[in-house]
């Protein structure tokens, strides 16, 4: 592709193209890098103020304005100069080595496909539903920022997920407003002679055609697939219309969109990337298609390829429970994908089922889209520590024998993009402190330069915070009860509501039952009693949506909404409906408090708690995702006793009452516990110690920076490996499975004997290999870790041949300290470069 501004894109006949200087401006405008370093928003300001309010979508101000408005800032000196230089810095950041080029001048990495059903980047582009979107959305941007070359890909959905209404009675309404793609930030991806790029995808018995459309994120390209086409049927034309919307086979059929249609796109753009990151399971026949390419590039069959090519993919699983996994019935994936196993893999459906199945032979099961990532990953990681232990014991079955400790799923905490979520004082405050760099690289040495500001300035810094938030709560809430059509008093009331001085807490996310919305609820006379405390007064902000689906979710809402419609309620609790990104960033750049309280172990990781940090917020949380491992007594407070106790609502009950506990003997009091400048010391003691210790660890510079050291070059360098000589690696490792897969039955223990003195414990062990090479396996010592110790394992050197049976003494010494009794043999595939279990689950126990 050559390198096109972002305009030259568009050709459409309504924009005034033609007056010069609008050029500049829609490069300045399609560039979501706005969207968090806030330094054009002056421009689209003065263009056109009450729009650039209400939208906040630079886009939208530059379509809107009139050519003589245009013209007229244009002529103006100041402003055309202000637009030339934000355009000569983007060009500087564009070309200047960023934290990447300088780190790894000479890296194998040279492109990241990141694929996502969802990206939360900003209000102007509504295609992301939650947490998934937001890990998606921040991990691009700091990629952006630390100049890591990654391409996106997704799906432009023309509603989006739903706006929400609640309605008098606490009812809620889903709206789904039309995604204008005219309005979106967001531009026809054009091949260099004009025509939109279009892919063609055949479903059985039709093609749909896709279009493609790109967004610039900063530095990175995120592209976006739609099926409104006017060459499809109506029918498919809204395939892509609607994010997590309809049944099971509308699903199956945009996940083939976006794994098989966005590895075409990519192949169409002559974008090779080295590394596949797929951003949970949705994307996983991406890994089908990476295969296909290779298999049409080098003649090598489905297995080889896939050998070859999973090397670089890397599967990053966000669910802690088994039910989250996409599923489909085995007739579904036949009828869509029979087709393309036969012809395009060359493998039966049985073989493509199996790589989506627990048990290959078992023709009931569904078709799991994680199991798939799983088997067509070089890595698979969760996102957070207890996610990943979770996790590893959620695919046990994929890995029978192996101890649930060696099941081979690590973990890389999330982190947000602190720079879209910090305030603009909070911007200033940290700027003052560690410098306006900070988010671009290392970010060890910020706790400490955070840590110097005194506590009048931090103080302060939180008492402007509350005070910004109060106003906006007042005017979003006036509005909305406007809308409802409440009484003239309540929205009279709702101008004045809350004080800037009252300890606020706010709680918002998705309202799903295992997030326990109402645990707050559990105990309604003591929630009031905390609320009225005339010396104390405590503030709460509710907000969240329900899937349209959840009916439970839903009752939840009501259960609130009714709940402040009592009149001795309503000063001091208010839902603010349509939570979305906007009001999540009013959200944490005001509360002090921020309370989550998911049961345990259902939050993978977590990121709204996340988001308060860089504004001084303090989190109150159970003890799970990411909290579970941020946790400590000087950094915020935790509920919850680090155990799982399912759905039992009499823990649910201890819990509230901890919550409850929590708030009226350590919270409350230390908030209103005030010294001679009415500083509560203690607070601030507390929150700088949360912005110090945390804000960098839980940032996404920090886990993008991880994803690159733990996953990214390692990566690109198998793959480099496994590629060469027309996947020379990957046919020997096929053919080393495929012995394995004859012999491995003919292996037998002999004798085993153990010699123990001061040394320590002296193995000796016959191994009998029939026809099989002894150098595929590889034979260990093992002992289960005990009382949360690390299990020990350790390689045996081959010795003696014994006479008879290609047999051979194996033997090893560990120390004594662990009785000899603890420890087994046992043996597993081996070969060079091969990541086991996850590439092969063999094993064989000694006993
Ligand atoms: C941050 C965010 C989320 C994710 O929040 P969790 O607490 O991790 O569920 C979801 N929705 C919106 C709008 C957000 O800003």
């Amino acid at each position: 592709m050559s390198q096109q501004t972002p305009f030259s894109t568009w050709n459409n006949r309504f924009l005034p193209t033609d007056v010069e200087g609008f050029d500049s401006l829609a490069e300045l405008a399609l560039d979501l890098r706005w969207s968090w370093n806030h330094a054009t928003d002056e421009v689209w300001r003065q263009l056109d103020p009450a729009l650039w309010e209400l939208t906040q979508n630079p886009w939208v101000v530059l379509q809107t304005v009139s050519r003589d408005k245009l013209q007229r800032a244009l002529a103006n000196p100041a402003f055309s100069k202000n637009v030339d230089d934000l355009l000569q810095t983007r060009h500087q950041e564009a070309t200047a080595p960023a934290w990447f080029q300088q780190r790894y001048p000479q890296s194998p990495l040279k492109c990241v496909a990141y694929f996502s059903m969802e990206f939360m980047l900003s209000e102007a582009l509504p295609i992301y539903s939650g947490g998934l979107g937001n890990v998606a959305g921040d991990q691009l941007k700091a990629a952006s920022d630390l100049g890591v070359p990654v391409v996106a890909v997704g799906l432009l959905y023309q509603q989006g997920y739903f706006r929400q209404v609640i309605d008098k009675d606490g009812a809620q309404q889903a709206l789904y407003p039309y995604n204008d793609p005219g309005q979106l930030p967001i531009a026809p991806l054009r091949h260099p002679n004009g025509e939109w790029l279009r892919l063609e995808i055949v479903l059985p018995g039709y093609s749909v055609w896709l279009r493609a459309w790109e967004v610039q994120v900063g530095s990175v390209k995120l592209y976006l697939l739609d099926s409104n086409d006017a060459a499809n049927f109506p029918a498919h034309r809204g395939i892509t219309s609607e994010l997590y919307g309809g049944g099971p086979e509308l699903r199956l059929k945009q996940e083939m969109l976006l794994g098989i249609g966005g590895w075409r796109l990519l192949d169409a753009l002559g974008i090779q990337p080295e590394v596949c990151h797929l951003n949970e399971g949705h994307a996983a026949f991406a890994i089908l298609e990476r295969a296909r390419t290779f298999m049409n590039e080098t003649g090598q069959p489905f297995q080889v390829a896939l050998a070859v090519t999973r090397s670089g993919n890397l599967f990053t699983t966000h669910t802690a429970v088994t039910a989250g996994f996409d599923r489909f019935a085995p007739a579904l994936i036949e009828q869509y994908l029979g087709r393309y196993a036969q012809d395009k893999l060359g493998i039966t459906v049985h073989d493509l089922l199996a790589l989506g199945r627990q048990n290959p032979n078992d023709s009931s099961e569904s078709f799991n889209m994680a199991y798939l990532a799983i088997r067509g990953s070089g890595a698979v990681n969760g996102v957070s520590r207890l996610h990943g232990q979770v996790s590893r014991r959620i695919f046990t079955p994929l890995f029978p024998h192996w101890p649930e400790d060696e099941v081979p799923i690590g973990h890389v905490t999330n982190g947000v993009h602190m720079p879209s979520w910090d305030s603009a004082p909070a911007d200033d405050l940290w700027t003052g402190a560690c410098g306006k760099e900070r988010w671009l690289g290392t970010t060890e040495n910020l706790g400490q330069d955070i840590r110097r500001v005194c506590d009048t300035t931090l103080w302060q810094f939180r008492t402007a915070a509350s005070k910004s938030l109060v106003e906006y709560a007042r005017q979003r809430l006036s509005q909305q009860l406007i809308v409802s059509d409440d009484t003239p008093e309540a929205i009279n009331g709702a101008k004045h509501l809350f004080s800037p001085n009252a300890l606020t807490l706010g709680f918002a996310r998705r309202f799903a039952t295992y997030k326990r919305p109402n645990l707050l609820l559990h105990d309604r006379d003591r929630l009031l009693r905390i609320l009225t405390n005339p010396q104390h007064p405590v503030q709460l902000i509710i907000a969240g949506k329900a899937h349209p689906a959840d009916q439970g979710g839903q009752a939840l809402i009501q259960e609130w909404v009714r709940f402040i419609r009592q009149p001795e309620m309503r000063p001091h609790v208010i839902f603010l409906s349509d939570y979305d990104m906007l009001l999540t960033e009013h959200l944490v750049q005001g509360v002090d408090v921020w309370i989550n309280t998911p049961r345990r172990p259902w939050e993978a990781c977590g990121t709204s708690g996340m988001k308060v940090l860089v504004n001084g917020g303090i989190n109150l949380s159970e003890l799970d995702g990411w909290w579970a491992e941020a946790y400590n007594p000087e950094v915020g407070w935790a509920l919850g006793d680090g155990q799982e106790h399912g759905e039992d609502p009499a823990w649910d009950a201890v819990e509230a009452n901890a919550l409850y506990d929590l708030l009226e003997q350590e919270v409350i009091p230390e908030f209103y516990t005030r010294n001679d400048s009415g500083i509560p010391t203690a607070w601030i003691k507390r929150m700088r110690e949360s912005m110090a210790q945390l804000t960098p660890r839980f940032s996404a510079t920090h886990s993008v920076r991880e994803y690159i050291e733990q996953h990214y070059l390692p990566a690109a360098t198998a793959y480099r490996d496994r590629t060469a000589n027309n996947g020379e690696v990957g046919k020997q490792i096929v053919d080393w499975q495929h012995t394995l897969q004859d012999k491995w039955a003919l292996l037998r223990f002999g004798e085993i004997k153990v010699v123990s003195d001061a040394q320590g414990h002296t193995f000796t062990v016959e191994v009998f290999f029939g026809s099989l090479d002894p150098k595929s396996v590889r034979v260990e010592l093992y002992a289960n870790g005990v009382n949360g110790g690390n299990r020990s394992r350790q390689e045996m050197k081959r010795g003696q041949p014994l006479t008879t049976g290609n047999g051979y003494i194996f033997n090893t010494q560990v120390s004594a300290t662990r009785p000899a009794t603890e420890y087994t043999v046992r043996i597993i595939p081996y070969c060079d470069g091969v990541a086991i279990p996850l590439e092969d689950t063999r094993i064989l126990w000694q006993r």
